[in-house]
């Protein structure tokens, strides 16, 4: 269920093992239409999408989490929905998404919950000094987000309150970042568990620029990370692929970010550089096939291609210098038109070593005209 990126990478990846997809994109045709054996082009509370997606396939998946709650449960009442509606529901949500998490003992940033003016301004006081708003539901990639650094005057408090358009937000604390990692675990529906080697990741305008494996992270921080990551999809109950991003704070903290139901943008490294990828782990957890093994084959960067980088909406970079250099795979999306922000697709850059990656990285870095990362 999903139209996008991720859909169409699971769909290659399904396929290749002679799976076959039929993509309900939702009405969003710009990434899994195109590889999936069939495709169902309605929205998701269609009647008969639903009647037709559900008499058709033997069990489904979800390759992004905004769907209604609704029509999954209607889902999973006819076929095996791999991961269940209780597990997308909360990944969907903020809110119930962090009183999962601070009410099965996963530590996370301070937050305090807000749906009017008054929950508002009292979540804000009880907060540390800089705080990040966020929207309840359907934020990604930074949107829906505001940096707030007190204090406030009671105008300014209402001014904040208004952009968040009465909905309902998680005021969060602002934590002073060390890194940023993430854990990938994929869970099979007889609740056996495999977890990829952590992530680093680095950011830019709160969108996910770079991630790297191995992570320059100590040890025991991604021992730590690990054992958390299996731990919440076990507590969840969790089938299917299942992403959870980490905060490392400057004090030495670590604390759970956010999850995600499905593969991740910092996953897609294990496409070239693993045995197995987070799609055909993907693929073998909805269709009942054992997992596969999740071992680095490479030291690896992925590097996020962003419309930023098209000439114009229509014009790719020329990407033959980028190819030449050896280890280097590009993967593109087929979205047609870009636009500033927009995941058009990503580089995976393998070498012997991280600090070749690094270097291989860097020089693509400047024949793209970005910013050196560190
Ligand atoms: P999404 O990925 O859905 O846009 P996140 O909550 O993961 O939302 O935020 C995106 C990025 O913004 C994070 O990866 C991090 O770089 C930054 N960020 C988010 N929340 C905080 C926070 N509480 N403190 C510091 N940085 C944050
Ligand atoms: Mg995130």
């Amino acid at each position: 269920m999903g139209g996008g990126q991720l859909g169409r990478m699971l769909s290659l990846s399904a396929r290749k093992m002679g799976i076959q997809v039929l993509a309900w994109t939702g009405g969003d045709r710009s990434g899994a239409a195109s590889t999936a054996d069939r495709i169902i082009d309605k929205p998701f509370d269609d009647p008969s999408a639903l009647e037709e997606f559900t008499d058709s396939v033997q069990a489904a998946t979800v390759e992004f989490e905004n769907l209604p709650v609704e029509t999954l449960r209607k889902v999973e009442e006819r076929i095996p929905l791999r991961p269940g509606t209780d597990a997308v529901s909360i990944c969907q949500h903020r809110e119930r998404e962090k009183n999962f998490l601070a009410g099965n003992g996963f530590e996370c940033a301070a937050f305090r919950l807000a749906h009017d003016l008054d929950s508002f301004a009292k979540g804000l006081i009880e907060i540390g000094s800089s705080v990040i708003v966020k929207t309840a539901e359907f934020g990604y990639d930074g949107k829906g987000q505001l940096r707030i650094t007190k204090p406030l005057s009671e105008n300014q408090i209402a001014e904040a309150w208004e952009k968040f358009d009465g909905g309902r937000v998680v005021i969060e604390e602002s934590i002073s970042l060390e890194t940023e990692l993430s854990v990938l675990v994929a869970r099979d529906s007889n609740g056996n568990m495999v977890h990829y080697d952590p992530v680093e990741n680095i950011h830019r305008n709160h969108i996910l620029d770079i991630s790297m494996v191995p992570a320059r992270i100590p040890q025991e921080t991604q021992r730590k990370a690990c054992e958390t990551a299996l731990e919440i999809a076990k507590s969840m109950n969790y089938t299917g692929m299942l992403a959870v991003e980490f905060f490392v704070s400057s004090d030495g903290r670590l604390l759970v970010n956010e999850l995600a139901p499905r593969p991740h943008n910092s996953g897609h490294h294990t496409i070239d550089a693993c045995h197995c990828s987070q799609f055909e782990q993907q693929a073998r957890s909805t269709s009942g096939i054992p997992l596969g093994s999740t071992k680095l084959i490479s030291p690896v960067i992925m590097m996020n291609l962003l419309g930023d980088l098209w000439e114009d909406p229509l014009s790719p970079p020329h990407w033959s210098n980028i190819l030449k250099m050896p280890g280097t795979t590009l993967h593109l999306y087929g979205k047609r038109e870009a636009r500033n922000g927009r995941k058009m697709g990503h580089l995976n850059i393998m070498g012997d070593c991280l600090d070749d990656c690094i270097t291989k990285a860097q020089a693509i870095r400047e024949e793209l005209k970005l910013p050196d990362f560190s």
